[in-house]
């Protein structure tokens, strides 16, 4: 018998509607789903139903054997598992981009959700769409619009690529052992084009990170090593507002004056 573990975050859904809430957005439209985590195949099991070509990667290989024995044989005809491994963070993505356009699933460990999701923005060309279970508070945080106290670097930079969907949010009884949290279901579709070029993305991030140095501070102070402020005028922005105070498109224009010098 598996006994959860907490380091790798495993709290397991016992919750058969949710799992099905979450499955159903793949109804007969999915070939290749790539689940991360599939911990003891809550998920798994109503998404081989649904595509025809399962991706998993796990990291605690002493569920491998029960994952393999419960998906590895008897499904249905033409439907495929495959099952890896590894550590999602870790795994070269790159080896999948023959399976495209892929749909990333995965109830995340509370640990990896960030880092996975700024991973997977790197391999954006090859994804449909991801739908994740993480901390109802990072569902918050990649939806936010400006003004929300949730609104911050995670929301500006996922959005300037992505068009965020909070789905529905999920309390701690649906799980095994339940998490002292509540938690969301989110779904993320890459934009046909980022809002920011490119070419302008490194400058971009940098311009986010350092506008959210200090929350509680202003453009003018946050940006000083970047913008002067009457740069941050010219873009019609009031370098007194705090970067909170600021949509995407503001973002952008900042960055084009900041690019450009
Ligand atoms: N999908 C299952 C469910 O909903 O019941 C399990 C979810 S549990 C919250 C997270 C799963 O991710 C666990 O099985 C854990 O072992 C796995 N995991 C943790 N860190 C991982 C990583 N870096 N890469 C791949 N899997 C990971």
């Amino acid at each position: 018998m598996h006994r959860a573990r907490k380091r790798f975050g495993q709290n397991f859904l016992t919750d058969e509607s949710i799992v099905r809430r979450i499955a159903d957005r793949y109804h007969g439209t999915a070939q290749t789903i790539v689940e991360i985590g599939p911990g003891k195949g809550a998920l798994t099991s109503a998404l081989v139903d649904t595509a025809r070509r399962i991706i998993a990667l796990e990291l605690d290989r002493d569920l491998i054997p029960l994952l393999n024995r419960q998906f590895g044989g008897q499904l249905p005809k033409q439907h495929s598992f495959e099952l890896h491994q590894a550590d999602a963070l870790q795994f070269d993505w790159s080896t999948l981009s023959a399976e495209a356009p892929l749909h990333v699933v995965g109830n995340l460990p509370y640990n990896v959700a960030t880092p996975l999701i700024f991973k997977l923005l790197d391999n954006l060309k090859m994804i449909s769409d991801m739908q994740f279970m993480l901390q109802w508070e990072v569902v918050s945080r990649l939806c936010a619009e400006p003004g929300s106290k949730h609104y911050g670097q995670l929301s500006v930079v996922v959005q300037n690529l992505c068009v965020p969907t909070a789905l529905f949010d999920v309390p701690p009884s649906a799980f095994d052992p339940p998490p002292k949290v509540t938690s969301g279901v989110v779904l993320l579709v890459p934009r046909p084009e980022p809002v920011v070029a490119a070419d302008q993305q490194a400058a971009f991030t940098h311009l986010v990170k350092c506008a959210f140095a200090q929350r509680r501070k202003t453009l003018r102070n946050n940006l000083k090593e970047l913008l002067s402020a009457e740069q941050i005028s010219a873009c019609g922005i009031d370098p007194g507002h705090r970067a909170e105070t600021l949509s995407l498109t503001q973002f952008k224009s900042l960055t084009d004056v900041f690019s450009a010098t």
